[in-house]
């Protein structure tokens, strides 16, 4: 990663800022981007990379059409993108019966329509330099389905499809993807979940609060990109339940539905 450019969304916090510093100490310049301009400013100061080699680059993922402008403006800055972490998100707590319709179409704009697009603005540029690797935050939720998170896991789930057609695509081309399928890491990933009303959840759940530290995260993220694996699971023992799915989906199913919906 020496050297390389690499664009992170979600930087302003949690797993996006662990990458920052990860990446920054694997010799990498970084593209810094989420809506808190200071939030980034902070982040980039951490990562005590000189102010050439670290761009702060506020965005909104649901800004569909500004995305081009931004990817000119990497560009115009460094030349080359040679990794885009797609790490923006947004998480949910609130039951089917309950959730605001206006809930998951906020949630499908942030964590697959921003996606697709930042993907669609990126790839021309990737495929005319013949290298280049999106890495996606998916989540366990994107192989199984849990209480209360109806919307998110349909979003992390539609990013697996995605892109799993795309690696196939552009395989001959050079490039890569690697989908990353956290458990619960210690974000407050918890207290920007949308309710079912669409107002935000405010509290730190207690699996996150006892989740796996952000930068051990992060280094084994870009253990994973280097070994440009396809995908990857991080966390403790709830990423099991992706195996369980795979080999085991009644005993997995009936696991989820005794569990609480915190
Ligand atoms: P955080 O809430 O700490 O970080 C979310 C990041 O996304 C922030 O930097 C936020 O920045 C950014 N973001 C949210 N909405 C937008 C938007 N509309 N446009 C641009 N940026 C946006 O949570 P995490 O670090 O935990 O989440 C990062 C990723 O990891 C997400 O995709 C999440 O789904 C995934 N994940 C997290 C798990 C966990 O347990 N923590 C488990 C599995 C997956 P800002 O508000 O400044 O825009």
């Amino acid at each position: 990663m020496n050297q390389k450019i690499a664009w992170i969304t979600g930087a302003s916090s949690g797993i996006g800022e662990a990458l920052a510093l990860e990446l920054a100490r694997r010799g990498a310049k970084l593209v810094l981007s989420a809506r808190r301009e200071d939030e980034l400013r902070r982040v980039a100061d951490a990562t005590g990379l000189p102010p050439a080699d670290v761009l702060v680059l506020p965005l909104d993922m649901t800004d569909e059409a500004a995305l081009p402008a931004h990817v000119q403006t990497v560009l115009d800055r460094f030349g080359r993108i040679d990794y885009v972490f797609q790490n923006a998100g947004i998480t949910q707590r609130g039951t089917v019966a309950e959730t605001k319709f206006d809930v998951y179409r906020q949630i499908m704009e942030i964590n697959y329509f921003g996606v697709v697009a930042l993907t669609k603005a990126v790839l021309p540029h990737m495929l005319a330099q013949g290298s280049g690797h999106f890495v996606v935050t998916s989540s366990v939720a994107g192989k199984l389905g849990t209480k209360q998170r109806s919307g998110y896991c349909a979003s992390k789930h539609a990013l697996h499809g995605f892109f799993d057609a795309l690696r196939a695509e552009i395989h001959e081309a050079g490039l890569h993807v690697t989908m990353v399928c956290p458990g619960y890491i210690k974000t407050p990933i918890s207290l920007h979940a949308l309710n079912a009303e669409g107002e935000k959840h405010g509290r730190m759940d207690t699996n996150q609060q006892k989740g796996m530290e952000p930068a051990e995260c992060a280094r084994k993220i870009c253990n994973a990109v280097t070994r440009n694996r396809d995908e990857v699971y991080v966390g403790g023992v709830e990423t099991m339940g992706i195996y369980l799915k795979r080999f085991l989906p009644g005993v997995l199913n009936r696991i989820l539905r005794n569990r609480p919906g915190e």
